[in-house]
């Protein structure tokens, strides 16, 4: 056996340094075991970093940053980064309201950010819907109020306790969101200010499951949204840094190609250096397609795995554009934070042309300057312009035409903004860079390019799951974290997972096991 460079054992093998990852490594070193995490790039972060272009450094994902704050307080993501892990991060709070354009209908907007003032502002748009919106965005909140139950539950979540706790909550686990907002009778107008977020999660409302979207809705109207500073980087870095201080080890350029298993229960892993380290426990970023399809052996493999796979709807991924402006935002009048942009509001036929590589007419548009002032070089801004799309309409474009398909895809964006903003985008552009599912596919090696692992539908809904943990883990000490974990995708959720993942090895190694 060849162990390379690493020790005889580790406590848990962590797979990937994405948040997810990260978040796993630091909560058990800060518990006193010793975790190994291995990351085949040469950074910390998966898609939590930055790149940098001329005089830019960009800010590859995370435009809002939920559940640091709290309906009640400081959040869950604030209690991980301060109490416990002590990490020195400062996030800048959203202070102003959200563009929102919606163009067949001439609508040009700003939604307040505000729960109290976002529902007098849509009552005022669509009369007589107040009541209703209150109720279903209170509704919202209590969905919010039981993930967290999830999430703080520091042992096993117990099914009983969850439905007594919040029982409603659990009955409309199985619904879609469209479901839900029938049963309030909302007005469709009103709806098409409160739907917005669906770019986010890459759902229409009569396929995606209501946990996921009303926990999106509760934190974006009901909780302080935060930005990150200096680049999610900052954050990923400093979380690798605290992995180490605390006593865990972090290895990059460093693959893991094989999960070794044996008796249905993992023993260890095999690097791309053919290194084999021995485990009990693997704490996996990346997702379950990439592990069972390609790194266990398939006589090892329980067809309750494969079952699983068939079940689960590969997610989105996204047409992302990263582009610098040589004007600063005031001499451009970018003067928001966050841009939503539409069509009309048939969410149902624009989720449908996602199977097809046409110009995308629903997308989200940050611009970093307005909040963080030195985002960009003084007398320049940045502006993030971002779309989902269906990784298996990129299919059949061939290596040849992918340059040009996405500079034209991303262009048509570009063009789209421009028109409805009335800035002449294209004249001030200095550097410029797009990301399609490719790229995704490239740097975290996820399954086609998808940045949110598996569509949230019904019967994948995070509380079914809460409530059927054990049997979500075919493999004994393997559990999946990060977008495949426990929770939805994204950054608070990424991390939480991670975090959760580990709570019953860490109280097995309180009771005095390993
Ligand atoms: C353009 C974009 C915008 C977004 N905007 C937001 C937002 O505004 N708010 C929000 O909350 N979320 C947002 N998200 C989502 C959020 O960033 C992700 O859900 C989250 O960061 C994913 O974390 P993860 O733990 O799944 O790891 P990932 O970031 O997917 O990283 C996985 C890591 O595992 C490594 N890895 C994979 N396979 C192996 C292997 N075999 N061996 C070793 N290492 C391996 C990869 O190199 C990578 O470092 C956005 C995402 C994107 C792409």
């Amino acid at each position: 056996m060849d162990k390379g460079m690493f020790n005889e054992h580790y406590d848990a093998v962590v797979i990937g340094s994405g948040m997810g990852g990260l978040s796993a490594g630091c909560n058990l070193a800060r518990n006193g075991l010793k975790p190994l995490v291995l990351e085949k790039h040469n950074l910390p972060g998966g898609v939590t970093t930055s790149f940098v272009r001329g005089r830019f450094e960009f800010e590859i994902s995370v435009q809002c940053i939920t559940e640091y704050g709290n309906i009640e307080g400081m959040g869950p993501i604030y209690k991980f980064f301060h109490d416990e892990l002590n990490l020195d991060l400062e996030f800048p709070k959203m202070n102003e309201g959200r563009f929102f354009s919606m163009k067949d209908k001439d609508l040009k907007t700003v939604l307040p950010l505000k729960k109290d003032e976002l529902i007098a502002f849509i009552n005022h748009r669509v009369p007589g819907s107040a009541e209703a919106v209150r109720e279903y965005l209170d509704f919202c909140d209590e969905m919010l109020r039981a993930i967290n139950f999830i999430n703080d539950n520091d042992a096993q979540i117990k099914p009983m306790e969850l439905i007594k706790k919040h029982k409603g909550i659990v009955a409309a686990s199985g619904l879609t969101v469209k479901e839900v907002t029938d049963k309030f009778k909302i007005p469709k107008e009103a709806l098409d200010l409160l739907d917005i977020y669906w770019t986010f999660t890459g759902l229409p409302m009569d396929m995606m499951s209501f946990p996921v979207y009303g926990t999106v809705l509760s934190c974006m109207s009901s909780t302080p949204v935060y930005a990150p500073h200096k680049t999610t980087f900052e954050v990923s870095a400093k979380m690798a840094e605290k992995l180490t201080q605390l006593g865990g080890e972090i290895a990059y350029n460093t693959r893991v190609d094989k999960i070794l298993v044996e008796n249905g229960a993992v023993c260890g892993v095999v690097t791309n250096r053919g290194e084999v380290i021995k485990t009990k426990h693997i704490y996996s970023n990346a997702l379950p397609h990439n592990v069972f399809c390609n790194m266990i052996d398939k006589n090892d493999l329980p067809v309750k795995a494969l079952k699983q796979l068939n079940m689960r709807v590969p997610g989105t991924s996204f047409l992302s554009l990263y582009i610098g402006l040589d004007k600063s935002h005031e001499e451009l009048g970018l003067n928001h934070y966050m841009y939503y942009f539409a069509k009309d509001g048939d969410i149902n036929r624009a989720y449908r042309d996602m199977e097809y590589l046409k110009p995308s007419e629903y997308f989200a548009g940050m611009c970093p300057n307005p909040l963080i002032a030195d985002a960009s070089p003084k007398g320049t801004s940045i502006l993030h312009l971002e779309t989902i799309t269906k990784s298996s309409a990129w299919a059949s474009v061939t290596a040849k035409e992918y340059y040009k398909t996405k500079c034209e895809l991303g262009g048509a964006l570009i063009d789209e903004a421009s028109e409805v903003l009335d800035i002449p985008l294209r004249e001030h552009i200095e550097e410029i860079e797009v990301c399609a599912p490719h790229t995704f596919a490239r740097y975290i090696g996820s399954f086609m390019g998808n940045v949110y692992a598996y569509d949230h539908r019904v019967f994948d809904s995070v509380v079914i799951k809460a409530m059927t943990q054990e049997k979500e883990r075919p493999i004994h000490g393997l559990s999946f974290v990060g977008n495949a974990g426990l929770l939805i995708a994204g950054f608070p959720s990424s991390i939480l997972s991670g975090k959760l993942a580990t709570v019953e090895q860490v109280e097995e190694y309180k009771k005095g096991g390993r």
